[in-house]
């Protein structure tokens, strides 16, 4: 099981765009994916369309009541694709374990204690650093971090590295970097492409080959509550996250190669 947070604490990013479709685009190929929905905000839930009134047990329960995830995870509607959703009651969470010695290793528990395992566990972490963001760095084995083209997009990269450094040398000391995906990409852009350049200068094979194009059968995917990948196969937005997650498979096994 691979446990791969989605994470930037910048909102509106394509964190949970890239959650959802990258997630529906692994089960595409045949692999068992659980996201998990981290964000008080749910938006992850409501795009795959898991209603408010259906979201019987949440992480939150997960988190903070010691739920077990077989009660909470939800099939979708699309095949080996489930959900642990969210409601706003995860907004308390901070408040609410700020006192407890385990705070910060209680989704890494939950997962730990599972019985029903997955290929995939894809966190959709909410915009801010905050102890659910802890909970998911604790918990995976890597992050991969959604960048947009925009002005100050690798400055706030910087920060988040810090997060990482930090969970390393306290609580999760094999947690790797798993790339960074330009999103909301547009090649007739000069700024697009300037983010490009800086960003593979920097970081260099970190940064993933395929790039999300800014496409609008994404961001109106979730209106159906659907990945795009199930609404429309064929849209730029859909297939780019399909060689998505091929890069990410095929990361995986040259890593296995070496080690
Ligand atoms: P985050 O989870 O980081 O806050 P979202 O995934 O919710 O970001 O994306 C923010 C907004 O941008 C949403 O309205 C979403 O539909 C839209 N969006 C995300 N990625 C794309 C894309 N590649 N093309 C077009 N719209 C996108
Ligand atoms: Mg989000």
């Amino acid at each position: 099981m691979r446990v791969v947070s989605i994470t930037n604490q910048k909102g509106g990013v394509g964190k949970t765009t890239t959650a959802i479709n990258l997630g529906a685009a692994l089960a595409a190929r045949g692999k068992s994916v659980l996201i998990a929905d981290l964000d008080p905000q749910g938006n992850a839930s409501t795009g795959l369309g898991i209603d408010a009134g259906a979201r019987g047990r949440t992480t939150y329960d997960l988190l903070i009541d010691g739920a077990a995830l077989e009660d909470v995870a939800i099939a979708t509607e699309v095949e080996n694709l489930s959900i642990a959703p969210a409601t706003t009651d995860l907004s308390s969470t901070d408040v609410e374990l700020g006192q407890r010695d385990n705070r910060v290793f209680l989704l890494k528990d939950a997962l730990k204690q599972s019985s029903k395992t997955y290929d995939y566990v894809l966190i959709d972490c909410p915009p801010s650093l905050s102890l659910l963001t802890l909970n998911a760095l604790v918990a995976s084995d890597s992050i991969l971090v959604p960048l947009q083209a925009e002005f100050f997009a690798l400055e706030g990269l910087s920060q988040l590295m810090l997060t990482v450094r930090e969970v390393r040398e306290t609580a999760n000391p094999s947690l790797r970097i798993e790339g960074v995906v330009l999103t909301m990409h547009d090649a007739r852009n000069r700024l697009s492409r300037q983010v490009e350049d800086d960003a593979r200068a920097n970081l260099g094979d970190l940064v993933f080959k395929t790039m999300i194009p800014r496409n609008v059968r994404l961001s109106e995917a979730p209106s159906f509550a659907m990945p795009a990948i199930a609404y429309d196969p064929m849209s730029k937005g859909s297939q780019a996250y399909l060689d998505l997650a091929q890069e990410l498979i095929d990361r995986e096994v040259q890593t296995m190669e070496m080690s």
